[in-house]
This record gives C-alpha cells, structure tokens and sequence, in this order.
C-alpha cells in the first residue's frame, strides 16, 4: 500500500487531526513537526483525488483532541514548576487505553511501519513548549525533574531529582543511633510510648545533620547514607566516618555547603559535628555503601580479678594479627543471619587505664564485632580477650575514632 492509499484508508476511518495523521508517517521526513506532515498530507491527498481541501471537523477519532492542547499542558506543567530550581527537565507521560489502542489498530490494520506513538510526539511537543516558557533545558538522560502528564486523570505530578553532598561526620554524644529508627511499639505511628512521635530515640545523627539540610534545600526528607555504622552508644571521634546526605525532593539545588555545614554544626553543636567534602552523585552512594574500611577503636575494657599489665600485653599479643571468628552475636541474632564471618584484628593494643578499666586501642577489619572479641560472646567469638585471659572481660565504653 502507498502512501497515498494509507492517508485514504486513515481518513477513512473518521476524522483524524493533522498531527495524528502526520504522525502515522513520522519516521518519514525531517525537519516537520507532525502537525505540519498531517497537513501537507491531508493537502496533497485533496489535490490527488481533486477533491476540495477541508479542515477536520469533528473531534479526531484517535486522540480526541489531546494533540490541540499542548500549549495548555505546558501551561500547567510550567506552572506547578513555579517556586522549584532546575536548569534541566523531561515530560513523561501517561495516555488514557483506548487512545493508544486507536492508534495501535491503525498500524497493525494498514502496516505502517514509520509512526510514533502519540506518548512519545505529546512528550517532546509539550517539553519544547514548557521549555520555551520557563528558558530551561529538556535533557532526556539526566534531569533535575521529571514532569508527569497523565491524562487518565488529568494530573501533572512533579518528580524532583535527587541532590546528593559528601562529608564526614563525628558523633560526640553515646545513645544517638546513625539512622531513624521506628518506635519498636508502635512501628512510627506514634503512641505513648514514644511520647507520639513515632521514633524509638528521639534523635539520630541522619536527623541533626539532615534537619537543617531538609530546610536550606526546602527538601521533603534526607536519607544518610554512611559508610558503615558505629553502635548507637559508640562515639564516632578522629576524622570522622564518611557520609553521603541525598536530599529528597530538593526545591532548592543549589547553595553554599559552607554554610549549610555551619548551620548543621551550630544546631547539632555537642551532639555531631560535621564536615561537608562537595556535591557528588547516586554513584557515591554506591561506592560508599560497598567500602570496606578498616575501624580503629578506643575501648574501655573492665577485666574479672586481677590482670598484671604483662598478661594483658600476652592476651593482646596472640590476637594481634589474626583472624577471629565470629558468630553472629548474641545480641544481633534476631536481625542478622547465623553463621560464623572471619574477620582480622589488623592492631591492637593497650594505652593505660581508667579508673579500675583498661584503655585498649584496636584496629580491626570492617565487620569485626568489637564487644565480642573482648566477651567471647560465651563461645560464639574465638579467640577473644576474654578467653585468653581466662576470666570475665567486658567493653564499658566503645569510641570509633578512625574510618578507612
Ligand atoms: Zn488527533
Ligand atoms: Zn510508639
């Protein structure tokens, strides 16, 4: 079938607007937007059967009228951008069944093999325009949002891409866990227990750092995503344990980090103290989350009886270096999998006392499970100090003070 004798069979059909009727031959020349093929198609068709020219009349069978209101749907989407930063954006959207099975029929029933989905022609006509109106970038890879239109139901919903920044934090206060966690109660509904605030602590280090983050980006929530995590009443000292924040729905994109870590260091002043390194991207997380770092620890060790300094140093000396294995603890049994990791104690060492308890730096693989190696965790760690030394020996205190 020719050209000719599809555009007959297409109109055929019922009335059909010039951008439906182009776009059934889209992939057919460049430099035309549909509309103008339609028309240049419905003219050429007139003149060919000398029949006189006439503008569609009715409401196109296909779309039904969707292809007449590009310019107001940029008008609605260019509005709910209003207020938002971006430089760049794409439109997405959603197309009611029965119009994409109108023009589905008509290339199965004629073989048209050249046209483009309406979705895809109501994407790019509608961006140009939103782009015209707002002076922003249409960048199909890497958007700062996406502009839904779905015409099922006549909704435009706005996707804001994520902003991600790096730094490092350190955690000058015990009993703040890294990330949120629900009350165990009422699972974050809220009830008495948690006071209704639906949290099991009322602070973490993801909220003190990201409370004033979701501000300055006037952003929905933050997400931290740490390298690895000390014990909630671990302190996290030295140089700081690697972070990256993503900032979730950020109408703001763009602002001074140096002052955005001033801000965080004045309302988390005591408590968590940070340092932001830059912006940075999903990938970041990625990386971060996969880092196996090695931790320096900085316990304080309470020792059963009597324990002479060269005992200690004897005890210590035949875990430097070696690998210990670990069943999973005790304590994290219920949420972790059962099974013994090896894990190598790479330093450790004594450095005084305090009070009645002994002050043992250790640098240890990640993963390795610090209050076990000093317990025994009742045979679950092997070796451990506690083990070696033949008596009780417990962590009191626990310090990270370096990461990687
Ligand atoms: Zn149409
Ligand atoms: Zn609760």
């Amino acid at each position: 079938m020719g050209i000719e004798e599809q555009v007959s069979a297409i109109l055929a059909y019922g009335e059909c607007c010039d951008s439906c009727l182009g776009r059934f031959f889209g992939k057919l020349s460049f430099g035309l937007t549909n509309r103008e093929r339609g028309h240049a198609l419905r003219v050429s068709h007139g003149l060919a059967l000398n029949t006189p020219f006439r503008e569609p009349e009715a409401i196109c069978w296909i779309c039904g009228g969707i292809c007449d209101r590009f310019d107001v749907m940029a008008e609605k989407v260019a509005e709910s951008l209003a207020g938002i930063e971006f430089s760049s954006f794409v439109i997405g959207s959603r197309i009611p069944p029965l119009v994409a099975e109108n023009e589905e029929m008509c290339w199965g029933d004629l073989h048209l093999a050249g046209a483009e989905p309406l979705k895809t022609e109501l994407n790019r006509e509608v961006g140009k325009r939103v782009s015209e109106r707002t002076g922003r970038e249409a960048d199909l890879r890497h958007p700062d949002l996406v502009a839904l239109v779905d015409l099922r139901d006549d909704t435009i919903t706005v996707q804001i891409t994520p902003v991600f920044f790096s730094g490092s934090y350190r955690k000058l206060e015990r009993g703040i866990p890294q990330t949120h966690w629900d009350c165990r109660s009422c699972h974050g509904a809220g009830c008495e227990r948690c006071d209704f605030t639906g949290k099991q602590y009322q602070d973490s280090v993801e909220e003190l750092i990201g409370r004033p983050a979701v501000a300055a980006f006037a952003a929905e929530w933050a997400v931290l995503h740490g390298c690895g995590r000390e014990d909630i009443d671990a302190r996290m000292l030295g140089g700081g344990r690697p972070f990256v924040m993503e900032m979730v729905g950020p109408r703001i994109r763009s602002l001074d980090l140096g002052s955005l870590e001033q801000e965080i260091n004045r309302s988390a002043s005591g408590r968590v103290e940070v340092t932001l390194t830059g912006w940075t991207g999903r990938d970041a997380v990625e990386i971060i989350k996969s880092e196996r770092a090695h931790k320096k620890y900085r316990i304080l060790v309470e020792i059963d009886g009597e324990v002479s300094p060269e005992k200690l140093e004897q005890a210590l000396s035949s875990i430097r270096g070696a690998t210990i294995r670990q069943r999973t603890p005790e304590r994290v049994a219920h949420r972790r999998a059962d099974r013994v990791r090896p894990r190598k104690v790479l330093e450790i060492g004594s450095a005084g006392k305090e009070g009645s308890a002994f002050v043992i730096e250790v640098t240890g693989e990640s993963g390795l499970y610090i209050k076990e190696l000093i317990s025994g965790d009742h045979g679950r760690t092997e070796p451990s100090l506690s083990g070696l030394l033949g008596t009780e020996a417990r962590v009191i205190a626990l310090d990270v003070v370096q990461v990687g």
